[in-house]
């Protein structure tokens, strides 16, 4: 029996997905050749691109709005750089808000071409919650936000309402819920938590914000040199981008993101329902402020973890350990994961 996968990236995809993208390993679009073996620019794979770009605009209710789909390299975590070097005017400054880990990151990298200003942090109580209530300077090039913090299972109901570009960093809960997905100027997502498999990294941009820095930008680090070449100017990870329009396509046959909305809450209530019943565990993350993507919790009781672990392992329960910054446990529960999987888990915490 397959375990029940919790892991928080890469991390679980369904299996219809697992299983389409092995047939196309073995023969891809009848063509007698694998998927990793034909042209990034044969008409079959241009196809595949085509469909998955066009996927991402219907699931985001993008279509004709001005903006373009990029499937680029380098992870969620090469867009901490790009993002800047791409909205950041030299001597500019852009606003950041800190809510953990992936946003401290991004912080560093705009630092290095520009100035970031912390709007707001959270640091202060370990970042198990959103800040709110900041005042947002107005000489700002762009808003950064992560949407979701996958360490500290906290995620952002309230997105800052700014009049410049907003940027926002969905690599862990991008299509897990419905949003007006136009008040972003760019979103960026490493497609091995939501939407795929690790390898490549969607990027939705509106095309007006760019090329207004003044400065000269790396040709493979500029948005504008990928959006001309449809993001083949380069060899591009072909197998991810498969797996992705794989992904974006069963979303879409559930019923679009407003079904898997309904699935995840589902789940996150059913988990979150256990931990606030069950006196053997409290949750990390304030209560307004908590993940539907990343559930975190604690034992209160730590003579208790070797009972608990063991009957995890024994149910079949894989990778649900907090990140080392944190401690404690974490419940990645994905779009793909199924809610029989979060049952597992809940039984294994009533059985404590
Ligand atoms: C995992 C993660 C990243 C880093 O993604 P890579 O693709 O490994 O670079 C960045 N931001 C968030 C919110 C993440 O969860």
């Amino acid at each position: 029996m397959k375990k029940h996968n919790f892991s928080a990236g890469p991390s679980i995809l369904p299996d219809s997905v697992i299983k389409q993208a092995a047939a196309a390993v073995l023969n891809f679009d009848n063509m007698d050749l694998s998927l990793v073996e034909v042209s990034h620019r044969s008409p079959q794979f241009d196809a595949v691109i085509k469909k998955a770009q066009k996927l991402v605009l219907e699931l985001a209710g993008l279509e004709n709005k001005g903006y373009e789909v990029l499937f680029l390299g380098g992870g969620a975590s090469l867009q901490f750089l790009m993002t800047a070097f791409n909205l950041l005017p030299e001597d500019g400054k852009a606003g950041y808000l800190d809510t953990g880990t992936w946003s401290t990151k991004s912080i560093k990298e705009a630092n290095i071409l520009g100035e970031a200003v912390v709007l707001a942090t959270s640091k202060d109580k370990g970042y198990n919650y959103i800040p709110k209530g900041y005042a947002i300077p107005s000489d700002l090039a762009y808003v950064h936000v992560t949407s979701n913090n996958t360490i500290f299972g906290t995620q952002i109901m309230d997105f800052p309402k700014v009049n410049v570009p907003l940027v926002v960093d969905m690599s862990s809960d991008i299509f897990c819920k419905e949003l007006d997905f136009s008040k972003f100027d760019l979103i960026y997502a490493g497609a091995q938590k939501n939407i795929g498999a690790s390898g490549t990294t969607l990027v939705i941009v509106k095309s007006d914000i760019l090329g207004k820095t003044g400065r000269t930008i790396p040709t493979m680090m500029n948005y504008e040199t990928h959006i001309k070449k449809d993001s083949l100017f380069h060899t591009p990870s072909v197998f991810s981008i498969y797996v992705s329009m794989l992904y974006l396509q069963w979303v879409k046959d559930l019923g679009g993101v407003a079904e898997m909305e309904k699935i995840n809450n589902k789940k996150a209530d059913l988990l979150y329902a256990e931990i606030d019943r069950n006196p053997n565990f409290i949750g990390f993350a304030a209560k307004e402020d908590r993940s539907i993507m990343n559930v975190t919790f604690t034992l209160t009781d730590e003579s208790k973890k070797d009972k608990f672990e063991k009957l995890a392992q024994e149910a079949g329960i894989h990778a649900f350990k907090g990140h080392r910054s944190v401690g404690g446990y974490r419940a990645s529960i994905y779009n793909a994961m199924p809610i029989e999987s979060v049952q597992a888990l809940v039984d294994v915490m009533k059985a404590v």
